[in-house]
């Protein structure tokens, strides 16, 4: 079994790994939590039961601070907020852009306030908003109202907006391709990614880019995007009112980045496309159960999306293929339960626990 990691020793934040490539100065006072650096996992077994053709890595940005690839970009976020004299903060989000922003606002001193869709947000995600301090409001209302309404809070009042409209977030979150590029020591033949609010897929090609046009690279990727069947606005050209899906995380209407996301697809020849919600689950069970790594529903968007394509015949000849899996299989328990098998409850005897077993 061949793994493929970057070295997690002597992590080091960061803005100051990727300094040259970020909007940073000696004085910029850098919020950190030794974000990034996340394994780059090599997925035979997975990529044997998909396609055996392909060479799949999953990039597990679970494994981040607060559990999301969110920290990338927070981490630059506050620290540019920090810089320009900013008290507080605040975002819309579907958990985890919250998440990050608590926990950076936290270290930096700064205060924070998250607006969540209502009844929309995994366990997880909740509690650590809770945790860090943020002040929480829950809207009444879906993402795409939450944000409507943070825009216009930030245009009126002296506070510093950090979803990914924040040129800042984009800036973090395209290290995530230098990280990719640093291990395979090219770009992968195929990136796919879940979209959202579509700043990931925004932030990733242009890493990419920078990477090509600073000869770090000698290819570009072609650019696999994947939304939730239920809300796919790009796929589908229009905004989509009431989004619908198990995958909260981008479970989003109207994307705040669809131009460049859809930029991302053409210049690089990729495609973005849908997957079902029962396509989400069986690759978030696959993923779990066959490489060992439990990321959270929105995250299994990318390799159901590849599992999708690859069924299609899309796949031509042996490539390599990254699969961002953005978020920990812990921010969402209550969905790991509901698409598991029920458990046992024994006395505690031997017998009868070595007859379940089949012993
Ligand atoms: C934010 C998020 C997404 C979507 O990313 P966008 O940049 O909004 O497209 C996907 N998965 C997880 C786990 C997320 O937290």
């Amino acid at each position: 079994m061949q793994l493929q990691a970057p070295s997690r020793a002597g992590r080091i934040p960061l803005i100051e790994r990727y300094r040259e490539y970020l909007p940073v100065n000696d004085e910029s006072p850098i919020v950190s939590l030794l974000e990034g650096d996340t394994p780059l996992i090599k997925a035979d077994r997975l990529s044997r039961a998909i396609d055996p053709k392909l060479s799949i890595y999953l990039k597990y940005e679970g494994l981040n601070p607060t559990g999301s690839f969110k920290d990338r970009g927070m981490t630059m976020a506050i620290t540019k907020a920090v810089e320009e004299g900013s008290k507080a903060v605040i975002c819309a989000s579907t958990g985890n852009t919250a998440a990050a922003a608590a926990a950076y606002s936290a270290r930096a001193g700064l205060t924070c306030a998250v607006l969540l869709p209502k009844g929309e947000v995994a366990l997880g995600k909740v509690s650590q908003s809770m945790m860090h301090g943020a002040r929480v409001i829950a809207v009444t209302g879906n993402f795409d109202d939450a944000l409507r309404v943070v825009l216009e809070i930030t245009e009126k009042y002296p506070v510093t907006l950090v979803n990914s409209l924040n040129p800042y977030r984009i800036e973090g979150q395209k290290t995530g391709a230098f990280e990719i590029c640093d291990v395979l020591g090219d770009a992968p033949a195929f990136h796919a990614i879940p979209v959202g609010n579509a700043g990931n897929i925004t932030a990733y090609w242009k890493g990419y880019r920078e990477y090509y046009e600073a000869g770090k690279i000698a290819r570009l990727p072609k650019m696999l995007g994947f939304q939730a069947a239920g809300a796919a606005p790009i796929v589908r050209g229009r905004p989509i009112q009431n989004p619908e899906t198990i995958a909260t995380a981008i479970r989003i209407g109207n994307p705040a980045s669809w131009k460049t996301a859809v930029a991302a697809r053409d210049e690089s020849g990729g495609t973005i496309d849908t997957v079902t919600d029962d396509e989400i689950v069986d690759a978030y069970k696959m993923l779990a159960s066959v490489e060992g790594v439990f990321c959270e529903p929105a995250s299994a968007a990318s390799v159901a999306g590849v599992r999708k394509l690859a069924a299609a015949g899309y796949f031509k000849e042996p490539a390599q293929v990254v699969c961002v899996l953005t978020g920990h299989g812990l921010k969402d328990p209550n969905r790991a339960v509901k698409v598991s098998p029920p458990f046992m409850e024994l006395p505690p005897e031997i017998d009868t626990i070595a007859g379940e077993l089949g012993l």
